[in-house]
Order: C-alpha cells, then structure tokens, then sequence
C-alpha cells in the first residue's frame, strides 16, 4: 500500500493575517501576482466553470471551483452589502486545496484576506497591461475593506504615486488615509465627489458595495485615455458603469461565460471582450493608443482563488504556519469506518463558544 497523505493544514484567519504581515503585505500581494499570472498563462491546462450563486434579496453565496488535473480547489464566498449593520464584513471566504490523485484535501484555510490580496493582485496586473504608460494618479471611489489592498498594489505593481479618495461615507476614507499614512512615495488626498477623484486621473478604480445597478461613472466623467478597474460591479443586477462608457471601450475580463452574467458587461450581453490571459501572452492588446479607454471588468474569477491557495500553501509550508488537523476521517482500515468509528476514545462535546456578538439572525429578531 502506497503511503498516506499527512494530515490536512487548516490556516484560520489569525493564522493567513500573521503570515501576510511576515511576508509583508506588499510582498504578499506581489508574491500572489506572480501566481496568479503563472496560472492565467496556462490557462488551457484548467477546467474552470462560472461560479454557482445563491442569491437572496440582501446578497449572494458563491461557490468556485477549478482544477488543472493535479491540485482541486474551491473557495465559498459572500457578498452582503448590507452586513456592516451586524459589525460583519461584505465579503468573507474559506476555501480548500485537493489532491486530484486522491481528493486528500490538503489545506483548508480562510480566504477573506486572501480574497483582497487576489483581487488587488489580479487588477494591478490588468493595469499593467491596460494602463497609460506614465500612470501615475488613480481615482478610488469605494474606500472599504478592499480599499487599501488595491491601493498598495497599484503602487507596487503599477506605478501609482497618489490616490484620490472618495466615498460616500467620509469614515471610510479617514481609515484609509490612516491605515495607509507610513507608506512611503504613496499620498491619499481625501475628495468631496466622485467627479472630483476623477479629476487628472489615469486609473479609476470603482470597488463601492451596493446590491444594485448604480452608475458610479457616467460617460461625461471618464476622460479619453483612462484605466478603469470595476471590481464592485460583481453579480447579477449589481453595476458601477454606466453602459455607454462600456460602448466606448476596449474591455478585458477574466472569464467570459461568467464575467457575461455577473460583471458590468452584464449590461450589454453582445460585447466584444478579450479574457486577461490573452492580454497577459500578449495574444490581445490591453490597450491601442494613449486616447483609447480601457475597462477591466473585474468580478473574481476561481483560478485567482487557486493561485491565493497555492501561495497559501507554499507560504504555511515554508513557515510552518497553522496547524495539522484530522479534517476527514482515517481509519487504519480505510474501508472500515465503523470499526473506527466505534473504537475512538468517546470525547466530551466541545464546549459552545461564546460569542461576542449577536448573530445576524439573533439580532434581527431580537
Ligand atoms: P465594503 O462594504 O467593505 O466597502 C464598500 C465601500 O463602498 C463602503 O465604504 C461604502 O461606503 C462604499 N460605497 C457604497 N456605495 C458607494 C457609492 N455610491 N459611492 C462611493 N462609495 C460607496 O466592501 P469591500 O469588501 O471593500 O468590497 C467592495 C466591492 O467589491 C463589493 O461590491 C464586493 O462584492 C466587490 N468585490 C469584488 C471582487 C472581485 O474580484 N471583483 C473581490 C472582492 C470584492
């Protein structure tokens, strides 16, 4: 009999917290760049489907699977727009790396912070290849979780010097310019508007949450030559652009078949789009001519969440970070799960945690 697999690596947030802050958060979101690149460029080697979503009337919860025929991944993720009422994050994920071979889940880890770090990761190299040579000021209209990893990505990876700010909630901006004031060579200049963020910008990045088709920009705001990055727009029914712009663009996304359902393209089924990984080798340009405007339309795509788990698990090994867990059951006789079963030491119930906060079904009957 060939030998077992070890044990499955759990990470929980703390756990992935401590290991980007080794890293250093800039390396981080870097480090899974060069993943998430290396992954877009053997694109052919993955099966990949649109996300499945479960949508309510306040969010959705998405399942996002992928492979390339030796590693199994698939991040669970939600989008609340509404949730900061129960002091809970819009967007929170866990997710698993398998073992194509065996289906032996390797890591189990959370995917929250990994989320942000990929996402940033995934628009900084877009603008890359999108972006005006020379960029170097981004509108950021939506200053919330989200907010400062696209901001230190754009400034690693694409040049960005300053970043003028806004948000309907001036809070959100103040803890953004705060979380972000020791970064060296990057300014946040808080605005009143978001005509007025987009004033001399060369990249405007909309990440606001509203479950709703808004119309961040309108076509008189964006300026010929401009790198939009629409990260918000990212369900069904939920947009940032207003179509014309779309009309106006050279537009690039991740995955067709999804990006056609859930992105800002969802306005306009019939647009002529090119996916990121024919930008990235180059098989489609990302932009033609400095007058031209480009729109990455960013929704999340599952390959970028097996780049994060990859990083994740590479990292944790490296550092020896979380811990080993029985996840699944192993009995010494894999066929016999009863015996096992009945021969384990009996163990007392975990005791219930206590929890700091009323759960959002509590408080709402409360
Ligand atoms: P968040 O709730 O923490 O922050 C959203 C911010 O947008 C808040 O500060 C809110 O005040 C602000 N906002 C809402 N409406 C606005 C408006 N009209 N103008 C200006 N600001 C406005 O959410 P988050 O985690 O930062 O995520 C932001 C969005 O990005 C969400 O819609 C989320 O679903 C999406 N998202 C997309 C991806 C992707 O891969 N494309 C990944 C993660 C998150």
């Amino acid at each position: 009999m060939k030998q077992r697999p070890a044990m499955t690596r759990f990470l929980d947030a703390g756990d992935v917290a401590a290991l980007v802050r080794g890293e250093g958060v800039r390396q981080a979101i870097v480090q899974v760049a060069a993943c998430v690149r290396e992954d877009f460029l053997r694109w052919q080697a993955f099966e990949k489907s649109a996300r499945l979503a479960s949508h309510s009337p306040v969010g959705v919860i998405e399942l996002m699977p992928v492979s390339d025929g030796a590693q199994f991944a698939f991040k669970y993720v939600n989008g609340h727009p509404r949730n900061a009422q129960y002091a809970l994050p819009t967007v929170m994920a866990c997710g698993m790396l398998a073992d194509v071979n065996t289906g032996f889940p390797l890591l189990l880890a959370d995917l929250t912070l990994a989320t942000a770090l990929r996402t940033a990761a995934t628009s900084a190299l877009a603008a890359q290849a999108m972006a005006r040579p020379g960029a170097r000021t981004m509108a950021l209209i939506g200053n919330g979780a989200q907010a400062e990893f696209q901001s230190l990505a754009f400034h690693a990876m694409a040049g960005v010097t300053t970043i003028r700010a806004y948000d309907i909630d001036p809070g959100a901006t103040a803890r953004l310019m705060r979380n972000l004031a020791n970064v060296r060579g990057l300014a946040i200049v808080p605005v009143r508007s978001v005509s007025e963020a987009l004033s001399g910008a060369d990249i405007v990045t909309t990440v606001t949450a509203d479950k709703t088709r808004a119309t961040i920009l309108t076509p008189d705001m964006v300026q010929p030559g401009m790198h939009l990055n629409a990260v918000g727009g990212d369900c069904p029914g939920k947009t940032e652009l207003h179509v014309d712009i779309l009309r106006r663009a050279r537009i690039v996304v991740e995955y067709a078949p999804q990006s056609r359902i859930e992105g800002e393209i969802q306005q306009w089924p019939e647009a002529p789009v090119s996916e990121l990984w024919e930008v990235l080798s180059d098989a489609a340009p990302g932009r033609v001519g400095d007058d031209e405007v480009t729109v990455f339309d960013s929704v999340g795509f599952a390959l970028e969440d097996y780049a994060a788990l990859r990083w994740l698990h590479a990292t944790a090994l490296a550092r020896n970070a979380g811990r080993a867990v029985e996840l699944v059951a192993m009995p010494p006789d894999p066929r016999d799960l009863y015996g096992w079963m009945m021969a384990a030491d009996p163990l007392d119930p975990p005791a219930a945690t206590a929890l700091s906060r009323p759960m959002p079904s509590e408080a709402m009957t409360s």
